[in-house]
């Protein structure tokens, strides 16, 4: 599946200079998203995962369908003070400043294997944030999956010794 065919290339967004890219119309293309989701579902049998952790927002569009196909959990990694009860919190570097993000203190249990899933791999700023609260909480990284890598930023230079899929290169 050239799953790239329905992805937009958005010049000078959000900001200029940058080149986004939008998921939003693999979203909207029924057999394209199925097959991606298809795609980490089968990794995700591959790696034998427990649960699924995805950080907001994309993350949970991409997460949430891979864990009710396997019927496991989901646990949402979110922006300081959007989740209700006890928290982890990890600090992790923007370009400009530094921003927090959280997962509730009891989502995962110790030993369990994780599948940590977003949209997109940039940087790998957020990544290596999230990875740092699941194992905070005890849980083992099984695995990376995300539907867009720009190995031009090199996100998967914070990622050695971790399993990782993306689907899509630029
Ligand atoms: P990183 O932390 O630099 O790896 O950036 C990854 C995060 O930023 C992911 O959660 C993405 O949703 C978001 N992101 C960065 N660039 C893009 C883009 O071009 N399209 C969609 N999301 C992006």
């Amino acid at each position: 599946m050239d799953y790239k065919e329905h992805i937009a290339i958005v010049e000078d967004w959000p900001k200029e200079g940058v080149q986004f890219k939008d998921i939003t119309p693999l979203m909207d293309n029924g057999p394209a998203f199925k097959a991606a989701v298809d795609e980490i579902v089968e990794y995700a049998k591959k790696q034998d995962i427990d649960i699924v952790v995805g950080p907001e927002a994309r993350g949970f569009i991409v997460g949430c369908p891979v864990s009710y196909a396997l019927e496991i959990g989901f646990a949402p990694v979110r922006k300081e003070g959007k989740l209700p009860r006890e928290t982890i919190n990890v600090d992790y570097g923007l370009e400009y400043g530094n921003d927090v993000l959280t997962i509730h203190k009891d989502a995962i249990k110790p030993g369990q294997r994780v599948l940590i899933i977003d949209d997109l791999l940039a940087t790998g700023g957020t990544i290596e944030a999230t990875i740092d609260l699941v194992e905070q909480l005890g849980g083992e990284v099984a695995g990376c999956a995300f539907l867009i890598e720009l190995t031009y930023l090199d996100g998967r230079s914070k990622l050695d010794g971790y399993d990782v899929l993306t689907l899509m290169q630029y």
